[in-house]
């Protein structure tokens, strides 16, 4: 129960209603999905076989406008953590006061198993099976674990395909080349950065001598320790799939990164003064910041009481469960929450999607402007309600966001 994702989300719900005397009503309608489609994937394998894959795509709410969110590929995924992953988005949308609303979209598959046509295949096919369900009004996809932008490209290809038309709005995170926007890879790192920065402000901490860790080193990890990295930060652990690496001055992160990007693991890094180390040992760590960036249930009540840093700074979503949080509170440990922390990159995908329908193009400097202007103005506003109402920065960012959900509905009211 701790660890299915849609439960964590509900019980987020309950929190907050509790906190905000939310009509009741309402609580109920949130803890719903407004739709969900299951799609079967059929296909053609390099061998001659044929494989069937599983997907899904859901809109939690679009009260506030199309729906928004990842596709993520991992041989993990089920319909309740594409829901409750739905719903985060619905909230990060809000908190940032984007004109968006939440969705989420999953294939249950290792794509480290496939050929690039595969891939592609597969990508081409699940958009064919939920395209009805898609579209620049209806709802944005973009990349999530293990999907990228050339993944994005097939997206909208196919639906493109299907309408007669390039349809670039169609979906975030794609190519430059062909309606991407600068600034958007980067995006949820820089994002990361930004609330990091004005969190050790609020707490009189210099960011320079911070020591970090940082667990996943995708788009996400890797970027957020190159930024601190370059800032001049300690970056004594990162992970990947393969485990953990560990150096108590700090780990060289631009070799790192070199390496990585040749599609090697960090275990089979070759430098003697590195320690390679389990999941479990990183996230255990002492340092001052530890960043979660990888996926959901990461810090549980089993290893809460174990960890060891003075903020935790949500990369991924979902990474700390609910009786977790809670043990991290009661330690004194600031938690700066998902919806918050990693909002960078739906708020550039926002930026691409303005820019897409505008057919009108961003320099690099007003995407990281802009980005900043809107992921500070939310932190500021959940810091100064986390104390005036002496509430965690989680709860608070929640009441932030589902208050303006809420208010979205009473104003619409509810059809017919
Ligand atoms: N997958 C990212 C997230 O969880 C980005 C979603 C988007 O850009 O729509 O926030």
């Amino acid at each position: 129960m701790e660890l299915n994702p849609f439960e964590v989300a509900k019980k987020q719900i309950d929190i907050v209603a509790e906190e905000m005397g939310l009509d009741p009503n309402v609580r109920e309608y949130l803890k719903r999905v407004e739709r969900a489609l299951i799609v079967t994937i059929p296909i053609l394998m390099d061998d001659g076989s044929i494989q069937i894959f599983e997907g899904y795509r859901v809109q939690h709410s679009t009260v506030r406008g199309p729906g928004k969110g990842g596709i993520r590929y991992s041989p993990e995924v089920t319909l309740d953590e594409v829901k409750a992953l739905a719903i985060w988005m619905t909230w990060k949308c809000s908190l940032l006061n984007l004109p968006l609303g939440g969705a989420k979209g999953g294939v249950c598959v290792d794509p480290r198993k496939l050929s690039n046509r595969e891939l592609e295949h597969l990508t081409r096919r699940y958009t064919s099976e939920i395209i009805n369900m898609i579209g620049p009004d209806i709802d944005i996809p973009a990349p999530d674990v293990n999907t990228n932008a050339q993944i994005m490209a097939w997206i909208m290809d196919t639906y493109s395909m299907n309408k007669g038309r390039s349809v670039p709005g169609v979906v975030t995170g794609k190519p430059i080349e062909i309606g991407g926007s600068v600034g958007r890879e980067p995006a949820t790192g820089m994002g990361l950065y930004y609330v990091l920065e004005a969190m050790c402000e609020r707490l009189k901490l210099d960011l320079k001598p911070l020591s970090i860790v940082v667990q996943g080193f995708g788009n996400v990890g890797g970027t957020i320790a190159d930024l601190l990295y370059k800032e001049g930060c300690k970056i004594m652990a990162v992970s990947d799939i393969s485990g953990g690496i560990y150096y108590s001055e700090g780990l060289e992160i631009d070799k790192l990164l070199e390496w990585t990007k040749q599609g090697k693991y960090l275990k089979d890094y070759e430098d003697k003064k590195y320690k390679l180390i389990t999941n479990d040992e990183l996230l255990t760590l002492e340092c001052d910041v530890l960043i979660p960036a990888a996926l959901e249930n990461q810090i549980t009540q089993n290893n809460a009481d174990k960890i060891k840093c003075k903020i935790v700074l949500e990369g991924a979503n979902g990474p700390v469960t609910t009786i977790a949080d809670k043990i991290l509170l009661d330690k004194g440990i600031k938690v700066i929450p998902d919806i918050l922390a990693n909002g960078g990159g739906v708020c550039v995908s926002y930026f691409e999607y303005v820019q897409d329908i505008r057919a009108y193009f961003w320099e690099l400097e007003r995407i990281n402007k802009e980005l900043k202007k809107i992921i500070l103005k939310a932190f500021e506003a959940v810091y100064t309600l986390s104390k005036e109402r002496n509430i965690s920065l989680r709860t608070a960012a929640y009441v932030i966001a589902v208050s303006r959900i809420a208010k979205a509905i009473e104003l619409r009211g509810i059809f017919p």
